[in-house]
């Protein structure tokens, strides 16, 4: 009866790690949505105003009729480049909702198992521990490798390889110095509205080193561009960044070669500050999308290992008679504890316990000589099945025999 309750499916718990799975393609749709409606207002609104100045130009005469069709012509023009965007928009739709589809039939496929021991349930996991594997791999930046094992296994659709690769190419170019990818990513389509709902400082750091490095290369570049720079992009954020925009004056007389001395200006020339601009715009970027900030696989792995851990696993003396490795007094079945294997104890040191409120038990224990205690139906069977005679019994590890009578009850406490 145990067994058959261990190995039960609980499907909401087994899911909760796959929350991302199907929000991103939603988060993406809704994306891609607000896009497709701004291009529409944009160009909308642009539409309508030259139209009714056209009209009362034209009704008054202050324009000529060849200059009316050439207006008009214009605004054709602008509403055909409007849908050659929205037919992108829709093609990208369709792609999201083939992703949503692949994505929810392949969680509706968990609720056809129950147990386990199902020999579909293997192939199932082997996905999803492959999807946890790839998105490790995406957000460390090794997108060809992730590409390909997601077409080897042939779960293309279950993974965001575009997303995380348009991530890691614009975290590319600020680690080599560039913010331009990142301010456009910045301010395309509504973007620009949803951080500042989200009180992003992405943008201000990213003008903020652009005037970093105007102002050290100022020799080369014209003076005046870092003074505008500053008028356009930082001082209107004064009440906000009010330290930054203060050391961004001050920086104006520091130059880079005697900033050493002074920790607030020396920090501002460092160029460490393009690592954490790279982890602030990830962190930004997974924050939009309501991705969680470290990888799933991390996640998985440590309530793995807790669950696993007991507290002999790190014991000082594992292989000392006094305190017997716990893997060999446990029952047979449990033989090898992965969190003693060599690939899994050092990771597993700074994990916690789990709280295990169950435990199982055979009933009616009896001690041996030797120490070791096991369930007398088991001990029973066993000396049946070895031929023995009624009055002895056979350790089922060491196959030492023992009399019946040399047997001890064990009482838990
Ligand atoms: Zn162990």
């Amino acid at each position: 009866m145990g067994d058959l309750e261990s190995s039960k499916i609980d499907h909401e718990n087994h899911l909760l790690l796959d929350q991302p799975l199907i929000s991103l393609p939603i988060e993406l749709l809704r994306k891609n949505l607000r896009s497709a409606r701004f291009e529409v207002e944009k160009d909308g609104s642009y539409v309508k105003e030259t139209l009714k100045r056209t009209a009362t130009e034209s009704v008054s005469g202050r324009i000529s009729p060849p200059d009316v069709i050439k207006t008009l012509d214009s605004m054709i023009a602008r509403m055909r480049g409007v849908k050659r965007k929205l037919t992108a928009f829709s093609d990208e739709e369709k792609r999201l909702h083939q992703h949503e589809e692949a994505r929810v039939k392949h969680l509706a496929e968990l609720y056809d198992m129950y147990s386990i021991d199902d020999v579909k349930y293997e192939g199932w996991s082997r996905t999803r521990l492959d999807r946890l594997l790839t998105d490790y791999m995406l957000r460390q930046g090794y997108i060809d490798s992730a590409r390909a094992l997601a077409e080897r296994r042939q779960m293309e659709l279950l993974v965001d390889v575009d997303t995380f690769e348009q991530m890691n190419r614009i975290r590319q170019c600020i680690l080599n110095g560039s913010v331009q990818e990142a301010l456009t990513w910045c301010t395309a389509g509504d973007t620009k509205k949803e951080l500042r709902k989200m009180d992003s400082n992405l943008e201000f750091m990213l003008r903020y080193q652009q005037y970093i490095e105007i102002v050290r290369n100022r020799s080369r570049i014209n003076p005046g561009e870092a003074l505008a720079h500053a008028r356009k992009h930082l001082y209107p954020y004064i009440s906000t960044y009010n330290k930054e925009v203060m050391h961004a004056c001050g920086l104006l007389a520091m130059l880079p070669e005697h900033a050493d001395r002074v920790e607030a200006y020396r920090e501002l020339y460092s160029p460490a500050r393009w690592q954490k601009l790279a982890d602030l715009f990830t962190e930004t970027h997974n924050s939009l999308l309501s991705l969680p900030s470290i990888p799933l696989l991390h996640i998985a792995l440590s309530s793995g290992l807790s669950a696993l851990k007991t507290p002999a696993c790190h014991s000082i003396h594992p292989n000392s008679a006094a305190a017997p490795s716990h893997h060999t007094s446990l029952s047979l079945a449990a033989s090898v504890c992965p969190i003693c294997s060599t690939e899994l104890n050092e990771l597993a040191r700074n994990v916690p316990h789990a709280l295990h409120s169950k435990s199982h038990v055979e009933p009616e224990l009896r001690l041996l000589p030797n120490g070791r205690v096991y369930g007398l139906a088991r001990l029973e069977e066993y000396a049946k099945k070895a031929g023995l005679s009624e009055d002895k019994i056979k350790d089922l590890r060491t196959g030492e025999v023992y009399g019946a009578d040399e047997l001890k009850k064990v009482f838990i406490s």
